[in-house]
């Protein structure tokens, strides 16, 4: 994520060495460079959102996944795995936040999602198709970042003797930083153009009784994530300007019905697939106009292209999302079902007759 200028914006904003964008009226930081996000966001412990240190502003920190969310599902004890195969208490799982950010964060976007994810799928759909998908692609942006910083906390070793890696020194910053860039808009009033918004699929999931009406998965690699609450799945993939879901258009117009655990995780594994084997990808910055508006804005590749040969194959990532749930399930013919899925060549979502399987 580079920045833009137009022709006189240094007249009310000031420009660091380090190329992080200050708004001399309000003194906001409107673009962390990303020295200053890997230095005070990811290393430091900084508000994920405004940049203030703990010493300058009073923090109450932010639920990972948030309170509305652990509150409704009843998560508070649950746990959440983590890539270092460790568990951790949704309730404990919380990131560096400021009183006002958090307050702001509540009020822009926690609330209204909260309201607008209670009411079921059809209402959910009605009000993407009559404002569009930019306050969920806002709030997915964030999860996903703050699910990463996270990572940034944790020990890769859990044995004190071997060496303090985090899970986080095996990322590379630089796609963060875009999600990041996303995620904070609600605060400086970035305008998100529609070539930004990733693969974004609403869908209606079969309801499951509790605890089991709540899921949630992502994959660092795939910059991709999912959530299902009660009948409703979002699946996105935050960084491809729908890329993935362009390739998937014709499968995912067959899909007639709500989705089983196993279908939602199929088709993550699909759209991921596309994405992290792209051979361009799209780039993202952050332009500065004469008024000092500021707007995310994408340069796309002019084709959707996949790398030849394949950097990564669809069994391995299919597997990795189904794996537990086909081990803990109770298919009779389960180790068939894995090594198909490993090959590539299972569906969860079609008969042989192409035709969509409806649960
Ligand atoms: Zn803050």
């Amino acid at each position: 994520m580079t920045i833009k200028f137009g022709s006189d914006f240094k007249k009310t904003i000031g420009i660091t060495e380090d190329k992080t964008v200050i708004n001399l009226t309000d003194k906001k930081i409107d673009f962390f460079s990303l020295e200053k996000f890997q230095k005070d966001i990811v290393a430091g412990d900084s508000c994920f959102i405004c940049g203030a240190s703990p010493s300058e502003k009073e923090f109450n920190n932010e639920h990972i996944l948030p309170n509305w969310i652990l509150r409704r599902f009843n998560l508070h004890e649950d746990e959440i795995t983590l890539p270092n195969n460790t568990s951790i208490r949704y309730g404990r799982f919380t990131i560096p936040c400021c009183v006002e950010c958090n307050n702001q964060l509540g009020r822009e976007i926690e609330i209204p999602v909260s309201e607008l994810t209670s009411k079921g799928y059809d209402n959910l759909k009605n009000y993407v198709i009559k404002n569009g998908p930019g306050l969920l692609f806002r709030w997915l942006c964030l999860l996903f970042i703050k699910t990463h910083l996270k990572d940034t906390l944790l020990r890769f070793y859990l044995d004190r003797r071997e060496p303090d890696y985090k899970i986080a020194d095996l990322f590379e910053w630089e796609s963060l930083h875009h999600i990041h860039c996303v995620a904070r808009s609600f605060y400086n009033q970035c305008f998100i153009t529609g070539e930004v918004l990733g693969s974004l699929l609403i869908l209606p999931s079969i309801e499951i009784d509790s605890p089991g009406n709540f899921d949630y998965g992502d994959m660092y690699g795939g910059k991709a994530l999912f959530i299902r609450m009660n009948d409703i799945t979002l699946i996105c993939i935050l960084n491809d300007s729908c890329a993935a879901l362009n390739s998937f258009q014709s499968e995912f117009e067959k899909i007639s019905g709500p989705l089983s655990p196993l279908q939602i995780r199929e088709i993550f594994a699909r759209l991921v697939y596309v994405n992290m084997n792209l051979k361009e990808r799209p780039t993202y910055y952050s332009e500065f106009n004469d008024k000092n508006e500021c707007f995310i804005k994408a340069k796309l590749p002019n084709k959707i292209e996949l790398l030849e040969p394949l950097q990564y194959k669809f069994g391995d990532i299919f597997s990795f999302m189904c794996s537990r749930i086909i081990e803990e399930s109770s298919f009779e013919d389960k180790e068939y079902v894995a090594q198909k899925i490993i090959e590539g060549v299972w569906t969860f979502l079609f008969n042989e007759k192409g035709e969509f399987i409806k649960n």
